[in-house]
């Protein structure tokens, strides 16, 4: 079962978070100060980390910014601050999902859930094939008929985001939240160029598509055409 570390100063959040977590089956361990997390982090290598931003002693983005120096391991947020911008200065600090407080214990399983499966999914050694197209995630390479595509760190992430869901249309919005990590705000635009470039690079154009379809109004998926 995955292991799940939760970094929160409020001892009954802790350990209630603590008791149905482990009820559900998670292997849960606590800390209640930032140093008393990191130092954790480092000796159990849990699995994810569930971080409140609000400690007594760091700051939670400065103590985002230490765990993402040493590791990968996915980090769920819990914050009081709801603002867009404080949101989206947290996700640009690397976490990987957020709940805003109070959140239910129901809405925290569900983000720790798609964080886990996304991890799993970007460390399988096993590469990801839609007809032509190989990707070897961890790599972080990709090829098309054995030839390797020169992709920027955004297009990749756009690429296995799209690979990872063959055959499902995915709106810019949630490519926006998903690969840019801006739940709100951001600019579609800035999808729109990215997917013109990866297309490019796939041979390929909007008009005259292979792998890459557009579903007008709604969005665009990613297709097998062999
Ligand atoms: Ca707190």
């Amino acid at each position: 079962m995955p292991s799940v570390l939760i970094i929160e100063d409020d001892q009954r959040i802790r350990e209630l978070v603590t008791r149905v977590l482990s009820e559900k089956g998670y292997e849960v361990g606590g800390a209640a100060t930032a140093l008393d997390g990191l130092q954790r982090i480092v000796q159990d290598s849990p699995d994810v980390v569930i971080l409140d931003m609000g400690l007594p002693d760091l700051d939670g983005r400065e103590l985002l910014k230490m765990i993402r120096a040493i590791t990968d391991v996915p980090v769920v947020v819990a914050t009081a601050r709801g603002e867009d911008a404080e949101v989206i200065r947290t996700l640009d600090s690397g976490a990987d999902d957020y709940l805003i407080k109070p959140f239910s214990v129901e809405q925290l399983e569900a983000r720790l859930r798609a964080v886990l499966r996304r991890s799993a999914a970007d460390s399988s050694i096993m590469p990801i094939v839609v007809g032509g197209i190989q990707i070897h995630v961890e790599a972080r390479v990709a090829t098309l008929d054995g030839r390797a595509l020169q992709l920027s760190p955004k297009e990749f992430d756009l690429l296995v985001f799209l690979a990872n869901r063959v055959g499902v249309v995915v709106s810019r919005r949630q490519i926006m939240a998903e690969v840019w990590r801006q739940p709100y705000g951001g600019s579609e635009k800035t999808v729109d160029v990215h997917i013109s470039w990866l297309r490019k690079k796939l041979g390929e154009t909007a008009a005259q598509s292979r792998y890459i379809e557009t579903v007008h109004g709604v969005g665009i998926k990613l297709v097998d055409p062999t």
